[in-house]
């Protein structure tokens, strides 16, 4: 599938199916087969195709990721967030073969700087959050917070840097902060004023 217009072009939101098949999106496949997606979420007409749209780019790109680094296999997604994807706009997914393997692996995109999430490499944690290991942003909405005052690889406190490069003394990673305006936290004032 191709050309997730409405991404560049704002709304775009009325098929096209007068054009050659082979170029149509989903747009024009939802339209061409009457299909509603039966998720709660998706039900406004008007929203479910660039909802949807939204969640198969996201699949794809995750995709690749999807994969057990012990035995290459393709992990599954743990049921209860799949059922929900919509919702959560995340995916948990575990090795088939248990325990020894890759279990209840969190990938998501990063509100920041979406680069993807993925809790195999990102470990560290802040109010239960992975922390992007690109751009060290945690939660969303924090006040106590503010990126790089963690090292998103080792966990160590206190990152330095000029400008939006901060580097661990510790263990030597670097991150870019995400722009100003997704600075969080109490200290982003200060770190804007660096930027
Ligand atoms: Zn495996
Ligand atoms: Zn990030
Ligand atoms: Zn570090």
């Amino acid at each position: 599938m191709s050309g997730w217009y409405y991404d560049l072009e704002g709304a775009c939101l009325y098929a096209e199916c007068s054009q050659e098949w082979r170029n149509w999106s989903l747009l024009e496949l939802i339209e061409a087969t009457g299909v509603v997606p039966d998720l709660p979420e998706l039900q406004k007409p008007d929203e479910y195709v660039s909802k949807l749209s939204g969640w198969v780019n996201r699949l794809n790109e995750i995709r690749e990721r999807l994969r057990c680094s012990v035995c290459k296999q393709m992990m599954i997604p743990n049921y209860k967030y799949a059922k929900n994807l919509a919702r959560y706009n995340m995916t948990v997914a575990s090795c088939q073969s248990g325990e020894g393997h890759d279990q209840n692996i969190y990938l998501n995109h990063c509100w920041a700087c979406r680069e993807i999430i993925d809790s195999r490499e990102s470990r560290i944690q802040v109010e239960k959050r992975y922390i992007c290991i690109h751009c060290g942003s945690g939660p969303q909405k924090s006040d106590t917070y503010t990126q790089g005052d963690i090292c998103p690889k080792c966990g160590a406190r206190g990152m330095t840097g000029e400008g939006r490069s901060r580097l661990c003394s510790a263990c030597n990673h670097s991150i870019r902060l995400p722009a100003a305006h997704h600075l969080t936290g109490p200290r982003s004032q200060r770190v804007r004023n660096l930027t």
